[in-house]
C-alpha cells in the first residue's frame, strides 16, 4: 500500500482554537506548519462553545484584576491546578482577548462600545467578595466566532491544512523522541508519514467516554492514546466536569451564561435551592458544586418528573430582550431539543459530562512531560500538548466556566513561541524515520484490514460509555468504581478483537470509529483506575466513601501509564509575581 511521506518544520495534530492558535504563531514566523484535522478546522469542538472567555477587563464592574482571577482559578481547581501556569494563563488573558478582538472576532459591546462581560460561575472581587463580571462574550456562541477567526488567521498567513486526515499515532527514534505522526487520509484511505522537529498534540477532549456528554462525537481522545501507546504517562484523569445544565436525554448543553444572564435552578417544589447549600454564589458556584447539590435534590426526591431525574432551569422570568439578544443560541436549542420555548417555561436540565481537566501532562510552555528515573520532570523531546488534551495543569480538580477557551488562546500561543525558540537553538533536521518506525506506528491499521471475526465497534463503544456512566459519575464509591473497573477491563480485552464490516478503501468511516474506540477505551481505563485510587475528594472528584479533602496523602497530580502503572507528580506552587495562594477550605 503506497505511504506519502512529507516534512515539514512542525506538525500539528488538531484544528480546534488551541491547534490554529499554535499554528498561527508559527507560520506568522514563516514556520512550515502543517495542520492535521479529522475534521474541517471550523467544525472542531471548539465551534460550540457558547458562554465565553474570561479575562480580567473590568468592562462591567469598572474594576478587576488578573490576580483576583488567578485566586478564583486556584481556589475553583481545589488547589490541584499549578500555581504558576494559573498565574501565567489569567495575566496573559486581557492581551489574549484584545489579540482576538483585534483579528477581527466579533464581541458583542456593552453601552460604551468595549466587550461585553459577563458573570460566570466561582468568578469574584478582592479574593472570594462579590460576583464579577468577568466572561467576554460573543452573545452564546462565542467559540464559533473564536474558531472562525483563527481560521481566517490562518489562511491569511498561510499554514498548511490536512482536512480530514486522521492520526494514528506518533513516530519515535530509540531515546523516544517524537519525530513525527502517522496519519491516513480518511478519503482516499492512503497512509501519510509526517515527519517534523516539534509535533504538537492539540487533539481536544474525551467526552464520548461517557454516555450522556455535552461533548461532539469527535471527541475521542485520540492524542491521549498516542501518548499512553507511546509509553508516556497522563495526568489526573480521574478529574472529570459533570456540567450542571445539560438538556435531559440529549445531553446537549445550556451554557452557564443562561444562570450568569440571571437564570436559575428549580426543584419540584419550585424551590430555588442553591440558595440552600451556597448562599453567598448560589447558582454562580463552581460547576462541580452545582452538579452534585442537582444529584443530591434528585436523590433526595426533590426531582422532576415522572422519574424524578431531573431538576428545571428558570429562564422565563428574564427579559425578552436578554433572551434573545444574550441568548439566541440557547433560546433555539431549548426548543430543537427539549421541546421547551424558554421564555414561557423552565427547561429540563441534568448534570452531563463536559470537560476533562486532567490530559497530557506539560510544563507551562506547552512541553509534554515524562519522569526520569530521579522521578524529576523531564521533556520528551520533539512533542508538545495544548488544549483540552493537555494538562499544564490550570483546571486541577475542577475548571472554572470560560476559562477552557481562555487556556487554549494562552497556551496555543506559548506553544509556538516555545517552538520557535527551539527550532532557532536548535537548527538540527529531525532525524529521518525508518521503514521500522512506519510499520510499528501502521500495526493497528494493519490489524483492523485484515481480521475476519470480531466483535462490532459501535457496539462496544455503548458498552464502554455506560459502564462510565453508571460508575463514574457525579458521586464515586469504591464498591461501585470497583465493579465497574472490572466490566471496562472486560471491554478493553474485547476492543483487541474488533471487527469492521466495511472493507472499502475509500471514506471508511468504520475504520476510523475503530481506531477511535481502541483511544477511549485506554481514557476510560485510565479515568477508571485513578478514580479508584484517589481516595479524597477533591474538586469534581466526589467520593461517597472519602467526603473530604486530604492534603496530607493526596495534595499532588496523579499520573497513569498504559501497563496501569500509576505515579505522581507534585503541585506547582511556585508562581513568579506574587506570593504562592495556601491552601485552605472551599466554601461558595
Ligand atoms: C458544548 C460546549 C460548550 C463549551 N463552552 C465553553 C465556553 O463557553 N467557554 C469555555 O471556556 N469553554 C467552553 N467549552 C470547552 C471548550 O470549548 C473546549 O475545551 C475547547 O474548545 C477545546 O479546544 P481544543 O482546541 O483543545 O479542542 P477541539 O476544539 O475539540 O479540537 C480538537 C481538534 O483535534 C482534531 N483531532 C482530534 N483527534 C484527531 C486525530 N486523531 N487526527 C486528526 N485530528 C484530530 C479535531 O479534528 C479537532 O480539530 C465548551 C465545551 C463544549 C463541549
Amino acid at each position: 500500500m503506497p505511504i506519502q511521506q512529507q516534512s515539514f518544520d512542525v506538525i500539528i495534530v488538531g484544528g480546534g482554537g488551541a491547534g490554529l492558535r499554535a499554528a498561527l504563531q508559527l507560520s506568522q514566523a514563516n514556520k512550515r506548519v502543517a495542520v492535521i484535522s479529522k475534521v474541517f478546522p471550523t467544525r472542531s469542538h471548539t465551534v460550540s462553545a457558547q458562554g465565553g472567555i474570561n479575562a480580567a477587563l473590568g468592562n462591567t464592574d469598572g474594576r478587576d484584576d488578573w490576580r483576583w482571577h488567578m485566586y478564583d482559578t486556584i481556589v475553583g481547581s481545589d488547589y490541584l491546578g499549578d500555581q504558576d501556569a494559573i498565574e501565567y494563563m489569567c495575566q496573559h488573558a486581557p492581551e489574549a482577548v484584545y489579540e482576538l478582538e483585534h483579528m477581527g472576532m466579533p464581541f458583542s459591546r456593552n453601552q460604551q462600545g468595549k466587550i461585553y462581560q459577563r458573570a460566570f460561575g466561582g468568578q469574584t472581587q478582592d479574593f472570594g467578595g462579590d460576583l464579577v463580571h468577568r466572561t467576554c462574550a460573543a452573545a452564546d456562541r462565542t467559540g464559533h466566532a473564536l474558531l472562525h477567526t483563527l481560521y481566517q488567521q490562518n489562511i491569511k498567513s498561510k499554514t498548511i491544512f490536512f482536512s480530514e486526515w486522521y492520526a494514528v499515532d506518533l513516530i519515535q527514534d530509540e531515546q523516544q523522541n517524537v519525530t513525527g505522526v502517522l496519519a491516513i487520509d480518511i478519503a482516499s484511505g492512503t497512509l501519510g508519514v509526517f515527519s517534523a522537529q516539534a509535533t504538537v498534540l492539540a487533539t481536544g477532549g474525551a467526552g464520548q467516554i461517557f454516555y450522556t456528554t455535552t461533548n461532539a462525537y469527535t471527541n475521542t481522545g485520540d492524542g491521549l492514546g498516542m501518548v499512553l501507546r507511546a509509553n508516556l504517562p497522563l495526568q489526573d484523569m480521574e478529574m472529570w466536569q459533570f456540567h450542571p445544565t445539560g438538556v435531559l436525554g440529549a445531553g446537549v448543553l445550556i451554557t452557564e451564561a443562561a444562570r450568569g444572564e440571571g437564570g436559575y435552578l428549580i426543584n419540584n417544589k419550585n424551590e430555588r435551592y442553591m440558595e440552600r447549600y451556597a448562599p453567598h454564589l448560589k447558582d454562580l458556584s463552581c460547576r462541580d458544586v452545582v452538579s452534585r447539590c442537582s444529584m443530591i435534590e434528585i436523590r433526595e426526591g426533590r426531582g422532576v418528573g415522572s422519574e424524578g431525574d431531573h431538576v428545571l432551569l428558570k429562564l422565563d422570568h428574564l427579559d425578552a430582550k436578554v433572551l434573545n439578544e444574550k441568548l439566541p443560541g440557547i433560546v433555539a436549542l431549548a426548543k430543537t431539543f427539549a421541546g421547551v420555548d424558554p421564555s414561557k417555561e423552565p427547561i429540563p436540565v441534568t448534570p452531563t459530562c463536559h470537560y476533562m481537566m486532567g490530559g497530557i501532562p506539560t510544563d507551562r510552555f506547552g512541553q509534554v512531560v515524562k519522569l526520569n528515573a530521579q522521578g524529576e520532570d523531564e521533556c520528551v523531546r520533539g512533542l508538545y500538548a495544548a488544549g483540552e488534551c493537555a494538562s499544564v495543569s490550570v483546571h486541577g480538580a475542577n475548571r472554572l466556566g470560560a476559562n477552557s477557551l481562555l487556556d487554549i488562546v494562552v497556551f496555543g500561543r506559548s506553544v509556538g513561541v516555545a517552538i520557535i525558540s527551539s527550532l532557532e537553538q536548535n537548527k538540527q533536521q529531525a532525524s529521518p524515520i525508518t521503514e521500522a518506525q512506519i510499520e510499528a506506528a501502521s500495526q493497528r491499521i494493519l490489524r483492523l484490514r485484515k481480521t475476519q471475526e470480531g466483535e462490532q465497534v459501535a457496539h462496544l463503544r455503548t458498552v464502554m460509555q455506560k459502564i462510565m456512566q453508571e460508575h463514574f459519575g457525579v458521586f464515586r464509591t469504591e464498591e461501585v468504581m470497583a465493579e465497574g473497573l472490572v466490566q471496562l477491563k472486560a471491554v478493553y480485552q474485547r476492543v483487541g478483537h474488533t471487527k469492521l464490516s466495511d472493507t472499502s478503501q475509500t471514506f471508511n468511516t468504520e475504520l476510523i470509529e475503530a481506531l477511535e474506540l481502541e483511544n477511549l477505551i485506554l481514557v476510560a481505563m485510565a479515568s477508571a483506575e485513578l478514580a479508584l485510587a484517589r481516595q479524597e475528594s477533591r474538586g469534581a472528584h466526589a467520593r461517597i466513601d472519602f467526603p473530604n479533602r486530604d492534603d496530607e496523602n493526596w495534595f499532588k497530580h496523579s499520573l497513569y501509564y498504559i501497563d496501569g502503572k500509576q505515579g505522581q507528580r507534585p503541585v506547582n506552587m511556585r508562581p513568579s509575581m506574587v506570593d504562592p495562594f495556601p491552601l485552605k477550605e472551599r466554601k461558595y
